[in-house]
């Protein structure tokens, strides 16, 4: 997916970063070949994960010496590397390996940095002597392949580890012995280069940390998210389901209970929009080929498109002026981003100044055409239902828009008790300009400075990263930690200088000339689908009351006619106030009940008993808590109210 391509941060809503050996393995998933510049920005962990996928071929090199080696990369959360290798190496063989690689680290070889030339390299390899602890009777044959893909020019350098000699760019941490903590983790399999036209080799996984407190606590962390996975929960509690068969991969269904927590954030989005200023519009699912080729997502980004509906209807009246033969059949495509909508509605009126900043906003679906191995719950679905504005405005009004739309995020990560998030702020790289970003020096340096000067002075913590801007603007990234720690990427904020001129959009300035104005996508909640996924892991299910698919459970002690009345006219009046109230009137025993109400994560419980009815009072229960004792009803009520109004924990 080119993220450039497109008029909007694409590939950004919510993306939860998955531990890799959760995921479906991709076997012509390869990690780039990184450049000098990316190689020195490797962080020190990365280098010290990649130093100890060098520490666990030596090992695998002593215990079956024709181990063929490929690469050895660092990747998220961890590093692999890829060998050829007639022994199967199972999870059986970790030990093993382990206790070889735990005698490298304790030798604590240097890592010894050694340039040669291209004709020695080859040698080398020739004499099987790359990727192996000595010189062997078979050459190095994937070493060769590796030598090949090192431009003229560029270093070809070794390291070397005790007997282990590698070919590497590096960088690597000092020593061996500097590796703190580490374990392997699992076997897939990968082709060379990921290319499925070559051998297929053995990838074995592995983490590595600086010490050993950081590796358990990222393996106590998996754990929790194991338990809390949202696919698991979401089945659970009956939030949604994925019909495969009848409505298609990666569409999923709301259920009653997760259409509940769907209708309170959308309720949350349009309160806090309508404060802030924000008009809301509907717009159609689908749109003429005219559009997206305006836009710009055909044909750059039609591969993530649904293929186009054609339309005949009418096909005679439209005939080709010259042939005077029908025209060909109208295509439609069901759209992939609110955006080009949006612009159509900023252009269905004369524009003037006064009338800016227009802030356009709208829970829209959109439609991704995903590929099927790539979709997974609620996280990459092809259905999405986005928190989408379109905030259009002056280059004045720039600042103050900006930091409005960072206000709304710093209030919703206090609601959703997000404690810990960053900012990143990727800007464009002059030398790439009319390749990889709009070739406007000017309003790139006006809008970057613009971004970076609200940043600063609203005191939000943030990164700036060269090169890694949209095509059409600079943009931020934002991420956010669960509870547990596992980190999302939670939407994307991004200005757009480019796009609003390819629609022709216009304003009418103070000056009675023509302006275009500039435009701010943005989506602080993301998605539903990602957001409630994470939503889920977040609070393992044990939603807060205002977004409980169940807020209240009234519970009777017994099924006496008085006592069910008085319990359903509770319900009642729950359900006039709009909160999700249910009873539980069976014959069955109390202790029964609450333990129903507590399976279904019922955020708040209220027992009814004889004695409660003469005293005009409730027991109240809360999920989790246990018991808070008897109340008076009406404070009771009240209570429940103040906590769903104040969106509080
Ligand atoms: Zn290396
Ligand atoms: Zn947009």
């Amino acid at each position: 997916m080119n993220a450039d391509a497109s008029s909007c941060p694409f590939e950004a809503f919510l993306f939860a970063i998955y531990p890799f050996f959760l995921m479906q393995e991709t076997n012509t998933e390869q990690a780039e070949r990184k450049t000098p510049d990316e190689r020195s920005k490797l962080t020190d962990l990365e280098r010290l994960r990649h130093s100890c996928a060098h520490v666990m071929a030596t090992a695998i090199a002593r215990l079956w010496p024709d181990a063929q080696f490929s690469s050895g990369p660092a990747v998220e959360n961890g590093f692999y590397y890829d060998v050829d290798l007639t022994h199967r190496i199972t999870p059986e063989d970790f030990p093993a390996i382990e206790a070889e690689m735990k005698k490298e680290i304790k030798a604590n070889h240097p890592f010894e940095r050694l340039v040669v030339t291209r004709e020695q390299a080859a040698k080398d390899a020739e004499a099987g002597r790359l990727g192996a602890l000595s010189e062997r009777p078979t050459p190095s044959r994937f070493k060769l392949g590796n030598l090949a893909d090192i431009p003229e020019g560029e270093a070809i350098t070794y390291f070397k580890s005790g007997d282990f000699i590698d070919l590497c760019a590096g960088p690597h941490v000092m020593r061996t012995g500097n590796i703190g903590a580490y374990r392997l983790t699992s076997v897939a399999s990968a082709y060379y280069k990921g290319d499925e036209r070559n051998p297929q080799l053995q990838r074995i996984y592995g983490t590595a940390f600086k010490n050993k407190t950081d590796l358990e606590a990222y393996f106590t962390m998996l754990e929790e998210a194991k338990r809390r996975d949202h696919r698991k929960i979401g089945a659970e509690m009956g939030l949604y389901v994925i019909d495969t068969e009848y409505v298609g991969p990666g569409l999923p269904l709301w259920l009653p209970k997760g259409a509940a927590i769907v209708e309170a954030l959308e309720d949350l989005a349009k309160e806090t929009e309508f404060e802030a200023g924000y008009l809301r519009v509907k717009t159609p699912h689908i749109a003429r080929e005219k559009m997206y080729l305006t836009s710009g997502h055909i044909p750059l980004y039609l591969d993530s498109m649904f293929p186009p509906i054609e339309l005949h209807e009418n096909a005679r009246d439209h005939l080709e002026p010259t042939s005077g033969a029908p025209a060909h059949a109208e295509r439609y495509y069901l759209k992939a981003m609110n955006c080009p909508h949006h612009h159509r509605i900023f252009a269905a009126e004369p524009r003037s100044y006064r009338d800016l900043p227009l802030r356009l906003a709208e829970y829209g679906c959109c439609y991704r055409y995903e590929q099927s191995g790539e979709l997974f719950g609620l996280m990459r679905v092809r259905s999405l239902n986005m928190n989408d504005s379109h905030i259009y405005c002056t280059p004045e009004q720039f600042a103050q828009e900006f930091n409005g739309v960072n206000e709304m995020y710093l209030k919703y990560f206090k609601i959703f008790g997000i404690d810990k998030y960053v900012m990143r702020f990727s800007t464009h790289d002059p030398a790439k300009l009319g390749q990889k970003f709009v070739d406007d020096p000017v309003l790139w340096k006006q809008t970057e400075d613009m971004v970076r000067r609200v940043l600063q002075e609203s005191g939000i913590n943030y990164i700036e990263v060269p090169n890694e801007a949209a095509f059409y603007g600079p943009k931020i990234d934002v991420q956010v930690w669960s509870v547990i720690g596992r980190e999302f990427t939670l939407a994307t904020n991004q200005v757009d200088f480019a796009v609003p001129r390819k629609f022709g959009l216009t304003y009418r300035g103070r000056d009675n000339t023509e302006k275009t104005p500039l435009c701010i996508h943005r989506a602080p909640l993301g998605t539903h689908e990602r957001f409630i996924g994470f939503l889920i892991e977040h609070y393992a299910g044990n939603f807060p009351l205002w977004l409980a698919p169940e807020q209240v459970r009234v519970l009777t002690v017994g099924d006496e006619e008085p006592l069910l009345e008085h319990a359903k006219a509770l319900v009642k009046e729950l359900r006039a106030a709009r909160v999700r109230a249910e009873g539980d009137y069976s014959s069955d025993k109390i202790n029964g009940k609450i333990q129903r109400a507590e399976q279904a994560k019922v955020h708040t419980m209220l027992v009814i008993g004889q004695r409660d009815l003469q005293a005009g009072a409730v027991s109240v229960r809360v999920h989790g808590k246990g018991s808070l004792g008897a109340k008076p009803r009406t404070e009771v009520i009240a209570g429940i109210l103040d906590s769903i109004r104040a969106r509080s924990a």
